[in-house]
């Protein structure tokens, strides 16, 4: 469930924003000065902020700019000030949308899923475009390509979700009972050769016996 924060200092506002974004599934929370805000931001880990400008205690303008010098949340400014420069400022300061008083709750709701969708795939390509290396073996998780000393290494699904399992620990010991979970879910459960076989294979492939280190008694781990 995503969390907005809402700073507004005038109570029915951010009640009316509170019911609005409650009854779309959203988590919100109201802080009525800037102080209160950056607490609850703080405590709460909001992924949305709409934000007041006219706050009784300090300038709106002055908590985007620190929050979004310090933190990776978007906000969204909630303004009776219906400003060009305002605006520009808060644009300039890394709000992200603006929004003037008065507002229609739908619109309100719009601009927020909007910010959401963009994050999503913002965080969907950072997943994808994962490249792992140890030493000269590079492994790209999108492309699906491992190479090592610049060529191209073939793998099967299992041999690629092995070797990336052990890239991911990065020298780190992982158990036999561990990669076959992580590898083959439940499936082989108990029968901890398949996973002798499949490193003896990845081996082979890697043409290198010391990339892929036996911890007697314990498992695999991968260094360069
Ligand atoms: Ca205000």
């Amino acid at each position: 469930m995503n969390k907005i924060l809402i700073i507004e200092d005038e109570k029915p506002i951010a009640e009316l924003l509170k019911y609005g974004l409650e009854k779309e599934g959203f988590r919100a929370f109201v802080a009525l000065t800037g102080k209160d805000g950056l607490n609850l931001m703080e405590k709460e880990h909001p992924d949305v902020i709409l934000l007041d400008l006219m706050l009784p205690d300090v300038d709106g303008l002055s908590i985007c700019k620190t929050v979004t010098m310090n933190k990776n949340i978007p906000i969204i400014i909630v303004s009776a000030r219906n400003d060009q420069v305002d605006k520009l400022i808060g644009l300039e300061y890394g709000a992200d949308d603006y929004i003037t008083k008065p507002f229609d709750i739908r619109e309100v709701i719009l601009r927020i899923k909007s910010i959401l969708r963009r994050i999503q795939k913002t965080m969907d390509a950072e997943v994808t475009a994962e490249v792992l290396t140890v030493g000269s073996l590079v492994m790209d998780i999108q492309k699906h390509e491992v190479t090592k000393d610049g060529e191209i290494i073939e793998l099967t699904p299992k041999e690629f979700l092995l070797l990336e399992t052990l890239m991911r620990k990065n020298g780190k010991v992982l158990t036999r009972a561990e990669l076959l979970e992580k590898v083959w879910e439940f499936e082989y459960l108990g029968d901890t050769r398949t996973v002798d076989i499949h490193i003896q294979r990845l081996r082979k492939k890697l043409k290198d016996d010391k990339l892929i280190v036996t911890v007697f008694g314990v498992g695999y781990k991968i260094q360069s």
